[in-house]
């Protein structure tokens, strides 16, 4: 038969899954010896079985609870059920097996009715139970019947003013009658308050039950990951009471400073109170220190049993206890929630006192909290009153304000009048590179997190919101609206590219410069990590940034970023738009001569690091004109008319660019540019090798779906490269042709692809979008939708969908090694630098994951995590 309620002695904190997180933390206080109010926990199975079949109440659970309050009416020598004796008053709270503060419901001083009331008054004082008495009449009908608390607090209200003074100070009579008036509430909805304790019993547990599926507990599950099948168990404890006189009180203490992490009590208390005082903010706590002049032996308790809590559990925690007439108890423990900054000072505190092994200390520091470490965030006390105005995709994470413009030549105007811009665009294309690069941040309307601003905005870790579909963005116009209101060019923003929020005003923001607490913890993480962590950069300062964060290389240089600077943006529309074979020649010849340049900058500063430099990707129309006036420039600097452009931009329109001419097929139907790239690429090295410096140029070929097209292009540009380095006279040095893995096909037929490329690289960008056939510029627009109807909980352009995706991964990896064991294979789409995809990207074999230089730090730690976890997983099944 199952067992349905388990006494606090009878379990463990292995028991979570069952007994919740605080169930299970009150049993391991229970068995620690600590002064813990004796009560029992109904499973967070009951809770599943009540919310699929109600009747499982009455036919499962009902009894049993019966018989769980008598034993614990024989363990407190009080009285539940029956009138005499000392009553046996009990707390009825909520606790799922992941904490979930303030998410579910609560009830206190269940037990008391009309009668009880007058016993407890006689017992200790009036005073008391009568307030114990009026809170639980409040806390009944919040809790189990859903009327609001304010329509008590209005009786209390005009009670205290009708007699003239504070509710401490009334006599019986009219007690009795404020709880009347309590009751009026009741029967003014048609309801009513049980009197006998054991309804009152059952009503509460069916309601914490169902408090599970309240809203706000299921948005906070979305948000967090937390499954809905869980469900919560419910903890009925014996009551003590911080409000009996001056010698109680009750108060929530972390062992550590949770905003900073020094070592120290940190917390506050209140006198003469219960629980929800110190929450209500009515009175204003103390701090604990405090508490040494008030109640010196209770505080020297409290101080004993935090730091044998911390001992035990060896973390942080965060403790609720109460004084009960000059005696502690506590009531409860949990890890303490904490900044980052605190979380890394912990746990390199815990490590030298030897609490916890380095080992430790790296899993347990949540790599998302390093992101926030190396960006700036705003003050937590200026969010608290900010009001957010529209909500999109964290993109990039960071927080920055500035005056709001529309379009990138603006953001530079402002820029150079000193002034500072977040660029707000429907989406950005890279002709607004230079207008997002002199942003605080970036927010457009449209596109996901893979959308070229989001993609952009981290590389140069500026602070980024895409998809923000809350506005609707008129840059023709200079105005944007957000429900019935707008805003206009200069207008101040502030914007969080971590959580995706806009604010309206300047709200301040902070940064710790230089983090040596976070710089150890990545010593620390390099020395367990397998996988190797590179970088997603073509450009010197972004290359500069991921060689500070330790980058072991470059994974993914981009080329087609390189040809959008003023000058090349030119010479690449002078090639595309040429009718003659002079004109092409010109500007194959300007365009080498840049990239070369770019190139020989890269080697140099990447030194003797790898450095992958993928060839052009992107449909060619991607670098032509738009607007009119963009046109007439164009025509007037190239000497063409500007009805040919209009012309040749029509012949280049695609129905679908990401399925269309782009890519390997681009190289292969226009040769002429791989080469110049290949010779760009060549060229530099051999100037660098004269130098001394030995470069093994490797280069990356993207989009390839067909062994032959891998077979053409490698043919051609080994072709080539023997002539470059005939033409430059050099010695013939190593390089290595390789090629993206982004399209099913590729994954499907990767043992051919093997054969002829040198090493792989896994798009997953591309991949995601080809696999599940999402585009991912448009995945803002619905992706909400997918995750409220719970369809998927998550964007795959950002986790690895692991069942799809992930598993057409794993088959190339196979495949592949099959032919080539020692086939170099990375990941440098966007999930590459996700620490949620890390351990499966591990799992399958991959021998690096690259990313942009700003989630490098994270990465770090999380491909530590993700070795031992391995290794953890190892051990387990070898013992
Ligand atoms: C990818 O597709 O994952 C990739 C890295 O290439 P891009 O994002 O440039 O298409
Ligand atoms: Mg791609």
């Amino acid at each position: 038969m199952s067992k349905w309620i388990y006494f606090f002695e009878e379990g463990r904190s292995k028991d979570k899954h069952l007994l919740g997180g605080k169930g299970a933390n009150l049993a391991e206080m229970s068995h620690l010896g600590l002064p813990v109010p004796a009560g029992f926990t109904i499973t967070t199975q009951s809770c599943i079985h009540y919310l699929e079949e109600p009747d499982f109440f009455t036919s499962h659970l009902q009894e049993e609870i019966l018989k769980a309050v008598s034993e614990l009416e024989l363990k407190t020598g009080r009285s539940f059920m029956n009138k005499e004796g000392l009553p046996l008053l009990v707390s009825v709270r909520s606790g799922a097996e992941v904490s979930m503060p303030g998410m579910m419901d609560t009830i206190l001083n269940l037990g008391l009715n009309d009668e009880r009331v007058k016993d407890l008054a006689e017992l200790t004082n009036r005073h008391f139970a009568y307030d114990c008495y009026r809170r639980l009449l409040q806390m009944f009908a919040d809790v189990v019947y859903g009327l609001a608390k304010e329509r008590f607090d209005e009786q209390l209200d005009q009670a205290q003013k009708e007699n003239g003074k504070p509710v401490q100070d009334f006599s019986q009579l009219e007690q009795e009658a404020l709880v009347e008036s309590y009751k009026k509430v009741y029967q003014s909805c048609r309801k009513s308050f049980p009197q006998d304790p054991a309804d009152q019993l059952f009503a509460a547990v069916k309601a914490v039950f169902a408090s599970w599926n309240n809203p706000r507990a299921k948005i906070y599950r979305q948000l967090n990951a937390i499954s809905d099948k869980l469900g919560t168990a419910v903890n009925v404890q014996m009551m003590v009471f911080g409000n009996s006189d001056e010698e109680s009180g009750t108060g929530v203490v972390f062992t550590r400073n949770p905003a900073k992490g020094q070592k120290e009590l940190f917390g506050e208390f209140l006198l003469n109170a219960q629980g929800e005082d110190v929450v209500a903010g009515i009175r204003t706590p103390e701090p604990i220190q405090a508490l040494a002049q008030h109640l010196p032996k209770a505080y020297q308790d409290f101080k004993d049993y935090a730091q044998i809590l911390e001992r035990h559990y060896r973390d942080m925690q965060d403790i609720e206890f109460t004084i009960e007439r000059g005696q502690l108890f506590i009531l409860q423990t949990r890890e303490g929630k904490r900044t980052a900054q605190a979380a890394l000072q912990i746990a390199l505190d815990l490590v030298e006192e030897g609490l916890i092994s380095q080992e430790e200390a790296l899993l347990r520091i949540n790599p998302k909290l390093v992101d926030q470490l190396i960006h700036p965030v705003f003050e937590p006390e200026s969010l608290e009153s900010a009001q957010p105005i529209a909500q999109g995709l964290p993109a990039s994470p960071g927080a920055a304000w500035g005056k709001l413009v529309f379009t990138a030549q603006d953001a530079k105007r402002y820029h150079e009048e000193g002034q500072k811009v977040i660029l707000v665009r429907q989406e950005t294309s890279p002709e607004d590179i230079e207008g997002m690069i002199v942003s605080q941040a970036i927010v457009t309307s449209h596109g996901g997190m893979t959308s070229h601003a989001a993609v952009v905005a981290r590389g140069m870790g500026t602070c980024c919101v895409a998809g923000c579909s809350d506005l609707s963005i008129k840059e023709e116009e200079k105005i944007v609206h957000y429900g019935k209101k707008s805003l206009k060019e200069g207008d101040i923003i502030s914007v969080d590219g971590s959580s995706g929020k806009i604010y309206l005003g300047a709200l301040p923001t902070s940064l710790i410069e230089k983090n040596e607490n976070l710089e150890q913890v990545l010593l620390w993480a390099d020395q367990h990590a397998q996988l190797e962590v590179r970088a997603n950069a073509e450009t010197i300062p972004d290359l500069r940034t991921a060689i500070k964060f330790s980058a072991k290389g470059i994974g993914l240089a981009r080329t087609e970023h390189m040809f959008f600077g003023k000058a090349r943006i030119l010479e690449m529309r002078r090639l595309i738009l040429a009718d003659q074979e002079a004109d092409r020649k010109e500007a194959l010849v300007k365009l080498l001569t840049f990239q070369a340049e770019d190139f020989y900058q890269m080697f140099k500063e990447v030194g003797d690091r790898p450095l992958v430099i993928r060839l052009l990707d992107p449909p060619l129309h991607e670098f032509l004109p738009k607007e009119d006036v963009e046109i007439e420039e164009v025509a007037q600097e190239l000497g063409k008319s500007p009805s040919l452009i209009r012309e040749r931009i029509k012949q280049l329109v695609e129905t679908n660019p990401m399925l269309g001419h782009r890519g390997c097929r681009l190289g292969i139907s226009q040769p002429a540019i791989y080469q110049m790239q290949v010779e760009a690429v060549i060229s530099s090295a051999i100037r660098l090798q004269q130098k001394g410096l030995a470069i093994k140029p490797e280069i990356m070929i993207p989009l390839i779906a067909e062994k032959k097209e891998l077979d053409y292009l490698r043919a051609l540009l080994e072709d080539h490269i023997s002539h470059i380095f005939k033409k430059y006279s050099a010695q013939a040095f190593p390089y290595e042709i390789g090629t993206m893995i982004e399209l099913p096909r590729a994954c499907l037929i990767a043992d051919q692809l093997a054969q002829a490329a040198d090493f792989f690289s896994f798009g997953t960008n591309d991949l995601t979008q080809m696999t599940y056939g999402f585009s991912r510029d448009d995945i803002g627009k619905f992706i909400n939708h997918y995750k409220n109807k719970e369809i998927i909980s998550f964007d795959p352009f950002q986790t690895l969908d692991k069942e799809g995706v992930g598993e057409l991964m794993r088959l190339a990896v196979e495949k592949a090694r099959r032919i080539k064991p020692q086939l170099a294979i990375g990941v440098c789409g966007e999930v590459g630098g996700d620490p949620a995809s890390i351990s499966f990207l591990e799992e399958i074999g991959v021998d690096y994951v690259s990313c942009s230089p700003y989630r490098i730090p994270a990465a770090r730690l999380a491909v530590a995590q993700a070795s031992l976890l391995k290794k953890l997983e190892q051990e387990r099944h070898q013992a």
